[in-house]
Order: structure tokens, then C-alpha cells, then sequence
């Protein structure tokens, strides 16, 4: 299996590509969006990693260069934590999926594989916990033909509750998941969120519930 993948940062660039290499696949890796999209263009990969932060050219305006010359080449996107209006754009662009940062390889490993067997076809993956499903594309949480759209923090936290289900996440855990590394955000601030949450399940009449136990961190019970 060939991939493309266009990182510029060197370090995690080397990384990657040397695990990406062990797993037997044969790596491609460019530091800049115009040589991704001439890679691109010249064609012959089964799949394309693609960071959207770029020089010269952003991994979004690459993807939207490679679906226009109609290429369905599959691509997964890599994204900050933060960027959900690019992941959005991403999927409406044709990505095939989206893994955010920081991330561990055993992940992106997996990603790669689903990329891979799904080819050629576009569904962005939706997640699903107890009675609830979250679909990243439309940024909307359901329990079944009840929906309501989450706020980007809002949809990180779920996202992270539901990969965990009825597993008790600390406080620092989840605040990394929808503030980052460097959060300014404290247990008031995910409190809040929290109760948001809380407040759409009740709305779309899951029996899903956000429980916190106490100086120990969040559960969502299934
Ligand atoms: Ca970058």
C-alpha cells in the first residue's frame, strides 16, 4: 500500500513515516500543501495523509484541488483539537475521515486500515454510545430521530465520553479533550459544559447520563 503524507513538522513527519514503514506500508512524505497536491496529480496512492496545517498551501485547499480534478483518492485529514469548522469543511470536501492532535499511532494506524478498506466511499465515521449517536459531519448528537447540534467544546467532551463509555474520566483528562494542552479552562468551566450536556440529553430523551463522582472526575453511563 502507497500513502502520501504531507506534514511539516519534521520531527513528527519522521516519526509517523518510520511506524508507518514498520507496518509495511511504503510512505510518501512531503512538508508543504503545492507538493502534496504535485504528488497528488502524478497519482498512484492508495491513500493520503493529510496535515491541515500547511506552508504554501493548506491541507483543505489541497483536498478541495484533488476531489476537483476528480480524484477519489482516500484521504484522512489531521487536525488541531480545536479546528472543528475545518474538520466540518474537511468532511463537506470530501475527507474520508479526520484524526485530531495529539494522537496515538496505534490510532492512526486504525484510521489508516478503515481508510483503506472503505475506499472509494465517503462516510464519515459516527460514533455511537448506548442510546446515543454523534455524527461529526453534522456536528449533531441523536437519540433516535432526535437531534441537537453541539457547540465545538460541546462536541469534543461528547466525543471523548462516548470513545469511554461508562469509564470515569478525570477532570484534567477532559479538559484536555475540548480545551487542549494549553487550557486556560478549569473543573468550573467543564462544570458548565457539562450541564449543557446534560440539558441536551434530557431534550432528546436519551436514558444516557453525565455522572460525576466526586474528586475523581465524569462518567457517561450507558
Ligand atoms: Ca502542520
Amino acid at each position: 500500500m502507497r500513502l502520501l503524507y504531507a506534514e511539516d513538522e519534521g520531527a513528527m513527519a519522521d516519526a509517523v513515516a518510520d511506524i508507518l514503514t514498520f507496518h509495511n506500508y511504503k510512505v510518501e512524505v512531503v512538508d508543504n500543501g503545492e507538493d502534496a497536491l504535485a504528488c497528488a496529480r502524478e497519482g498512484g496512492y492508495d491513500g493520503i495523509i493529510l496535515d491541515i496545517m500547511l506552508p504554501r498551501m493548506d491541507g483543505l485547499a489541497v483536498l478541495r484541488e484533488v476531489r476537483r480534478m476528480g480524484d477519489s483518492t482516500p484521504v484522512l485529514l489531521l487536525t488541531a483539537r480545536s479546528d472543528v469548522a475545518d474538520r466540518i469543511e474537511g468532511l463537506d470536501l470530501g475527507a474520508d475521515d479526520y484524526l485530531t492532535k495529539p494522537f496515538v499511532m496505534d490510532e492512526l494506524l486504525a484510521r489508516i486500515r478503515a481508510m483503506l478498506r472503505r475506499r472509494e466511499t465517503y462516510t464519515p465515521d459516527i460514533l455511537s454510545a448506548g442510546d446515543l449517536s454523534l455524527d461529526p459531519g453534522r456536528v449533531t448528537l441523536s437519540h433516535g430521530d432526535r437531534s441537537v447540534s453541539l457547540q465545538n467544546k460541546e462536541f469534543q467532551l461528547m466525543e471523548t465520553l462516548m470513545k469511554n463509555p461508562n469509564v470515569c474520566l478525570s477532570v484534567d483528562t477532559l479538559i484536555m479533550s475540548a480545551w487542549g494542552y494549553d487550557a486556560d479552562a478549569d473543573a468550573n468551566s467543564l462544570r458548565v459544559y457539562l450541564s449543557g450536556l446534560r440539558k441536551h440529553l434530557a431534550k432528546i430523551g436519551s436514558s444516557v447520563e453525565i455522572k460525576s463522582r466526586r474528586n475523581i472526575g465524569y462518567m457517561l453511563l450507558c
